[in-house]
């Protein structure tokens, strides 16, 4: 009686698993999902941006996150010392959604597992997969719940969104290193008292130690606000040690916060991660496709990874639904390389922001409204409209727009 026979099994609850298993349940599949953890639990990935809803819409899920009263995000703002550069949704040059969310992803990836149950996909908490066993028409999931008690599931296809988890990367050797250097990330969740209404609306990135270092804040509903410090490996590992001592007299201390959380209390200690960047090797093979941070993860700053689950555990649930019908999917076209291309635009954008070419871009003395409302629609995650010259031309318009923007503003320093 332990061995179950379903259509699909989804490993993991989070955006990715959820979206995909909801839109597959729409198409009359018979669908399970394993999650190790019990819900609500807390993740990190807070900012949303607007593309995702897009996703959340179309698995139909977005009706269920409305009534939670999220706090709305309507842009985002970079700073750097007195530089200023403040993104609107709304001014795009994409035609799309102009708001999304800030989540406490306790709450967000609650809600969406619940109304993922609700459409009737079976979604089992406290059961973590051990092993998986492919091939073309069949695949084997072993997992075991919370007592150990070891079970057996059967599918005809297996969609991998264990997040950091990466159960299949892992089991098959698909993982591969990520070319950016080895980052971390110390946050903690804090009483903000001091916030603006600008600070409630917007996700605030402050840039620092010669834009190696950033901040963010992310306000939420409650009225508490994340705080997270990136920075290389040793700048975090220092910050987190003695209870994150370093990092607490940090944010109350920083300049460009104005005493922001110069008070606060903090609602839990802080947590940190190191080397969360990674990359893989192939998203897909027989009986199986990779979802989600189960795929590439990249770098934090521009809130991408939400969005990048919501959009390839949609994809990677339509392929699922081509090919359970019996047509062939060219697995490497019409999905690794849809994900791997809006991944590659983040990838310039990251890089430009770290190498400082985004923020000569932002902080130039002016800024032509047609480009800021294109690199706009690049952060609202619309990174697959290819009408869009920062999107087509992502690996070399950054660095070019920059040095044009360096001549014009120190001619002097480029005879
Ligand atoms: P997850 O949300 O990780 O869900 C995967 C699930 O799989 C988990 O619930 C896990 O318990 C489960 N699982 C794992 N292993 C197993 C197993 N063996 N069996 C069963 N279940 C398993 N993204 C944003 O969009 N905005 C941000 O502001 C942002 N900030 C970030 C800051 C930092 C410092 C970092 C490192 C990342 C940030 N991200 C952000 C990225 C974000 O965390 C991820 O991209 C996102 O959570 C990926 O969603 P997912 O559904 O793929 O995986």
């Amino acid at each position: 009686p332990n061995h179950a026979k379903v259509d699909v099994v989804v490993i993991g609850a989070g955006p990715a698993g959820t979206v995909a298993a909801s839109y597959l349940k729409k198409q009359g599949y018979d669908v399970t999902i394993l999650e190790k953890e019990k819900f609500p639990r807390f993740q990190i990935g807070e900012s949303l941006l607007p593309c995702c809803m897009e996703h959340l819409d179309e698995s139909g899920l977005l009706e269920a996150v409305i009534p939670k009263n999220f706090q709305k995000k309507t842009g985002a703002a970079f700073m750097r010392g007195e530089n200023r550069c403040e993104f609107f949704f709304s001014e795009q040059f994409t035609k799309g959604w102009t708001w999304t969310w800030q989540v406490k992803r306790a709450d967000f990836d609650l809600t969406l597992a619940e109304a993922t149950r609700a459409k009737g996909v079976a979604v089992n908490f406290e059961c973590e997969v051990l092993n998986v066993t492919c091939s073309k028409d069949k695949q084997i999931v072993d997992y075991k719940d919370i007592d150990g008690n070891k079970f057996t599931i059967e599918a005809k296809f297996i969609i991998d969104s264990s997040g950091y988890g990466r159960v299949l990367p892992r089991l098959f050797d698909l993982s591969k290193p990520s070319a950016f250097s080895p980052r971390g990330a110390i946050f903690a969740h804090l009483e903000d008292k001091n916030r603006t209404e600008k600070a409630s609306n917007n996700i605030f990135v402050h840039s620092f130690d010669d834009n190696k270092s950033w901040i963010w804040a992310i306000p939420f509903s409650d009225g508490s606000t994340s705080v997270g410090v990136v920075g290389n490996r040793e700048k975090i590992e220092e910050m987190a040690e003695n209870g994150g001592e370093k990092y607490k007299n940090f944010i109350r201390e920083f300049e460009d916060l104005k005493g922001r959380f110069k008070s606060s209390k903090l609602k839990w200690e802080p947590k940190h991660i190191l080397g969360y960047s990674v990359g893989v090797k192939q998203m897909y093979g027989e009986g199986f496709v990779l979802s989600g941070n189960s795929t590439e993860f990249l770098d934090p700053i521009f809130s991408s990874g939400v969005t990048f689950a919501t959009a390839s555990g949609l994809l990677s649930a339509k392929m699922t639904h081509k090919h359970l019908q019996g047509e062939t999917v060219d697995w490497k076209k019409e999905y690794e390389d849809v994900v791997q291309g809006g991944i590659n635009v983040f990838r310039s954008y990251v890089s430009g922001w770290y190498t400082g070419d985004f923020q000569t871009i932002v902080f130039a003395q002016q800024i032509n409204e047609e480009i800021k409302n294109q690199i706009c629609s690049v952060l609202a995650g619309y990174v697959w409209d290819q009408s869009n010259p920062f999107v087509k031309k992502h690996d070399t318009i950054l660095s070019t727009l920059a040095k044009v923007i360096k001549m014009k503003e120190s001619p002097k320093a480029d005879l």
